[in-house]
This record gives structure tokens, C-alpha cells and sequence, in this order.
């Protein structure tokens, strides 16, 4: 039996502009189980706000508070350490941040950038690292899918800063342990009989399965053929979040 059912936003339930197929149906009946539901995402393009009103827009029925992103859970991170990063963001999210003193920074923040990814941003954000900031990463993510492409995530740009400064960041978001556990936390359901959907075999799936939740990898979004051979611990795979829902509701485990 599970007792509670994790998401993944994009290419679980929708794909660029228009939700999977059956997507908004499956989420109504997981809304009416017993199942608590979360929303989990690292996507660091939109704030919580415009998450909720895309998702609203496509018809899904969420409630705010069911949605954890990474940039959330950075932002307290920084303001509990007292951090004042140097951050990589992208413009939509800047503002989120703009209550953050960037002065004099003594901390490096990326995520997804965009392009704000150009040589002197990454060469600046080097040379802190370089001399003992910290580096923080929002999910480690490689790629992700947008208008039918997959395109390079945060992950490929914080690794080249590991690189360079010979550092290990500390990633906030998925496949972070700690961030499956706060949003684990925020229910009452044990790790083991959480699910996790998602449609990145790493992010997603290993990580929830490192953290002890059990996960299930959908062939929806950014899943590639030979995707379910690449993580080797056992975890459910199956076509869409329809699938998925349906497994989580008839109890099977
Ligand atoms: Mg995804």
C-alpha cells in the first residue's frame, strides 16, 4: 500500500505546452484518494506562483502548498547559512531572490541560467570557487525537454565549475537525499511507502530510490529508450502518469 504519491512536473504531467494525455483525469483521482499528494520539481524557470497558474491553466487541479521546488528550498538554505551568493539564475526566477544580499558574495549559486551562462559569468563564479565559496546547485540535471528537443540543463554547468575549482557542490532539489526527505517530511507517510513518478532516471527515479522511497519512471517527456537499464535497483516502469496513478491507487507495491 502506498500512502503517498510524488510528482514530477514536466514530462510527467505535461509536455512543453499541453498536458500528457489522460494526465489531468489521473491527477483528479489521485486528488480524491487517500493518497497525499506532492508536486516536486527543480525546474528553476518559473516561480511557485507561475508553476501554479500553468498547471491551473492546463486544467490540473493542485493546491499551492502541494508544490516543492528547489529554488524554495535553496532560498532558505542561503538565508540559514547567511550566504550571499553570486547567482546564475534565470530572469524569471531573479526576483524570487532579489530579497537575498548578493553584495560582496561569498557563496556561488547556479541553476538553470539560460543565458546567463556566458564565459564571464562562469569564469567569475570559477574563481570564488576557486578560493574556497561554496558552490550550490539547484538539481543536477542534465537536460531537459522543451518543444520537442532536449536541451542542456544546470547539471553539465555546475559540474564544469566542480571541475575546474576541484569542488563538490552542494545540490538542493532532486537527486539531493535531504530534499526527498523535507518533502517527505511534509507528510505522514514513511519513505518506503511514498511513490515517486518522474520521467528522469536519475534525477527522479535513483534519487527518490537513494532517499528509500520507490519510484516509478514514466516513457513520457525526457525518457529515452534503454533509460529503465540505467539505474540498477528495481523500480517500476511504465508508459504515462495514467499508468502510474492507477498502480498507486490499486495498492500494488
Ligand atoms: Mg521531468
Amino acid at each position: 500500500m502506498y500512502k503517498a504519491l510524488f510528482f514530477d512536473l514536466s514530462g510527467v504531467l505535461y509536455d512543453g505546452t499541453q498536458a500528457i494525455p489522460g494526465a489531468v483525469e489521473a491527477i483528479a483521482q489521485a486528488q480524491a484518494s487517500d493518497l497525499e499528494i506532492r508536486f516536486v520539481t527543480n525546474t528553476s524557470r518559473k516561480t511557485c506562483a507561475q508553476i501554479y497558474h500553468d498547471l491551473t491553466q492546463l486544467g490540473f487541479k493542485i493546491h499551492l502548498r502541494q508544490i516543492y521546488t528547489a529554488p524554495a528550498a535553496v532560498k532558505a538554505l542561503v538565508k540559514q547559512r547567511q550566504w550571499r551568493p553570486y547567482c546564475l539564475l534565470h530572469q524569471n526566477i531573479r526576483s524570487e531572490f532579489s530579497d537575498i544580499d548578493q553584495s560582496q558574495p561569498n557563496a556561488v549559486l547556479i541553476a538553470d541560467a539560460e543565458e546567463g551562462f556566458c564565459y564571464r559569468a562562469l569564469d567569475f563564479a570559477f574563481q570564488l570557487c576557486q578560493s574556497g565559496a561554496p558552490l550550490i546547485g539547484i538539481g543536477r540535471n542534465r537536460y531537459f525537454k522543451l518543444g520537442g528537443q532536449l536541451h542542456l540543463d544546470a547539471g553539465p554547468f555546475i559540474q564544469a565549475i566542480e571541475y575546474a575549482a576541484a569542488t563538490e557542490a552542494i545540490i538542493v532539489g532532486k537527486p539531493s537525499v535531504e530534499f526527498f526527505a523535507q518533502v517527505v517530511a511534509s507528510t505522514a507517510a514513511p519513505a518506503e511507502e511514498t511513490l515517486m513518478v518522474g520521467d528522469d532516471v536519475f534525477g527522479d527515479v535513483e534519487g527518490a530510490l537513494n532517499a528509500g522511497l520507490q519510484a516509478c519512471l514514466v516513457k513520457t517527456g525526457k525518457y529515452q529508450p534503454g533509460d529503465e537499464h540505467l539505474v540498477d535497483k528495481p523500480f517500476r516502469c511504465v508508459d504515462s502518469v495514467v499508468e502510474a496513478v492507477d498502480i498507486a491507487l490499486s495498492g500494488q507495491n
